[in-house]
């Protein structure tokens, strides 16, 4: 699509070949990413994320700043008269320019380290992939270059930050808990700019018109993006430096704060702050390791860049995805020996899981199946698809190793990663059980619209892969 077509132009122009009419079954133009259409479902709840999801996130962090994390402590409050809205809301600390300046720091501190401090991690750090690489191929069929440096980028960070709290003590270990609401508002305004921002680029100066998608609903298109690969410049990629940076950088940082907030509280950090600190850690330290692989997974290859991105990135994931070690703070849970130990392995076996599915399937689409998993040569299903320029592309369905096990094995082992995180708060609270149930929701959602998208993309190729590999997440079960 041209800048200068019309969403009407584009539905029109779809509906006269883009369905595949024309094209055969199997073969369709293009049709890969998120909806063209919006159902009244799919409207109906973006608005309801656009306006709740915000409070959604206010209430689990108050929810632990004034009833020590008892998620039906605001409710109860409420309905008793003891409280009344307003006054919950009082209590909240409020925005503030101290915190604001803060805030602007680290996000210009991060900007600097992703657009002016060039990898140099992968000259000397064996079987690490940095600097300059291919990004997949987009719906217009271009392939990106992307600069690779965000482990660098983890790692200048978290030695400032141990420096800083070991020697220099130019702030305290615990600001990040310190200021936690009041950074909250501030993330909050970053999200709905960098949004807001996002959504009047791609009318105004889209950095490949080509790749745009307007559905012409604006709730949707503000909420799922229009732009795939919004840049400013050459180098700035919004999606690379949103999800990995501020968001994934400040998680390890976020939990160090509050094991730092323990201590100070109580004289001793709990085994239970330390097993979410390390297995979090692992987490985010993989995903920095393997950016390279991260340019060929779903937020790349097929989300466009819009609030569900952009605030998610900014405020979902530092808030939500951090509120075992939030919980811990208010609620120093020290575990049994065996509790820990069997948390451990959960977390460590699921991360196995997680890792080797992850690096199968990356090592056979890198060697175009030259390659050996478990041992042996890998099976596969071969596909075709066009992109929206009508050029053919091959691509292969790996069906050997764990994903001749279910389709989405990588995701069974994030689940049991993240079951482990949970667990390490002990029985006492749902709230650090939060992140289970929404990876859950996130994953199982996530496999359905990648299932949907796929389908539409290689068509009969999918069925017969899907024939093939017949579960999902769970062999036997789902
Ligand atoms: P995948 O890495 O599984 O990528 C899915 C894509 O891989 C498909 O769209 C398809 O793309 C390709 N594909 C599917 N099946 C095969 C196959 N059999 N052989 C080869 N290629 C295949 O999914 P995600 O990008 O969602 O997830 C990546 C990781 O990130 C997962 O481990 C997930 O758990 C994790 N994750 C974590 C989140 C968090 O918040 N903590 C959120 C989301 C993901 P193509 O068009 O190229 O064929």
């Amino acid at each position: 699509m041209t800048a200068t077509q019309s969403p009407g132009a584009v539905k029109r122009q779809r509906k006269d070949h883009g369905n595949g009419a024309g094209l055969g079954e199997k073969e369709q133009l293009g049709q890969w990413g998120r909806a063209w259409d919006v159902d009244w479902f799919s409207l109906a709840s973006v608005i309801f994320l656009l306006l709740c999801a915000p409070f959604i996130v206010f209430y689990f962090v108050m929810s632990c700043d004034q009833f020590q994390c008892a998620l039906s402590g605001p409710l109860l409050s409420l309905y008793s008269g003891k409280s009344s809205i307003r006054d919950l809301w009082d209590r909240a600390p409020s925005f503030s320019w101290a915190t604001a300046e803060i805030y602007v720091l680290w996000i210009c501190f991060q900007v600097f380290l992703y657009r002016c401090v060039p990898d140099i991690c992968h000259k000397f750090l064996p079987g690490y992939v940095g600097g300059v690489q291919d990004g997949a191929r987009t719906p217009a069929g271009l392939i990106n270059k992307y600069e690779i440096n965000g482990l660098q980028a983890w790692i200048i960070t978290h030695v400032l930050w141990l420096a800083n709290a070991n020697y220099f003590n130019w702030f305290s270990p615990t600001i990040i808990f310190d200021h936690w609401i009041p950074l909250l508002w501030c993330a909050n305004i970053l999200g709905y700019v960098v949004a807001t921002f996002a959504m009047i680029k791609a009318y105004l100066f889209p950095t490949n018109a080509k790749d745009c998608k307007f559905t012409g609903n604006f709730f949707y298109d503000y909420m799922m993006g229009i732009e795939f690969n919004p840049r400013i410049g050459k180098w700035f990629d919004f999606k690379l430096f949103f999800n990995g940076r501020p968001g994934i950088v400040a998680w390890t940082l976020i939990n160090l704060s509050f094991a730092a907030k323990q201590q100070d509280l109580y004289g001793q950090v709990t085994n239970s702050m330390i097993l979410v600190n390390v297995l979090q850690a692992i987490y985010v330290l993989d995903f920095f390791w393997n950016e390279t692989w991260y340019l060929k997974t779903i937020d790349i290859c097929h989300e466009h860049f819009g609030w569900y991105l952009g605030w998610g990135d900014c405020v979902w994931l530092p808030y939500l995805y951090t509120l075992q070690g939030l919980y811990l703070v208010y609620n120093p849970v020290q575990v049994s020996t065996g509790w820990a130990v069997a948390v451990l392995l959960l977390g460590l076996i699921g991360y196995y899981i997680f890792r080797m599915t992850n690096h199968q399937k990356d090592l056979f689409r890198r060697t175009d199946g030259n390659c050996k998993i478990w041992g042996k040569r890998p099976e596969y299903i071969e596909c075709t698809y066009l992109s929206i320029d009508g050029k053919k592309h091959h691509s292969k369905l790996l069906i050997s190793g764990f994903w001749g096990l279910a389709r989405h094995f990588n995701y069974t082992g994030d689940l049991m990663g993240s079951l482990s995180y949970c667990l390490a708060g002990g029985s006492g609270h749902l709230l650090p059980y939060f992140y289970i149930i929404y990876m859950s929701i996130l994953l199982i959602h996530r496999c359905i619209r990648d299932e949907h998208r796929c389908s539409s993309k290689y068509g009969n190729h999918w069925k017969r892969y899907t024939d093939t590999v017949a579960y999902r997440l769970l062999p036997g079960l789902f």
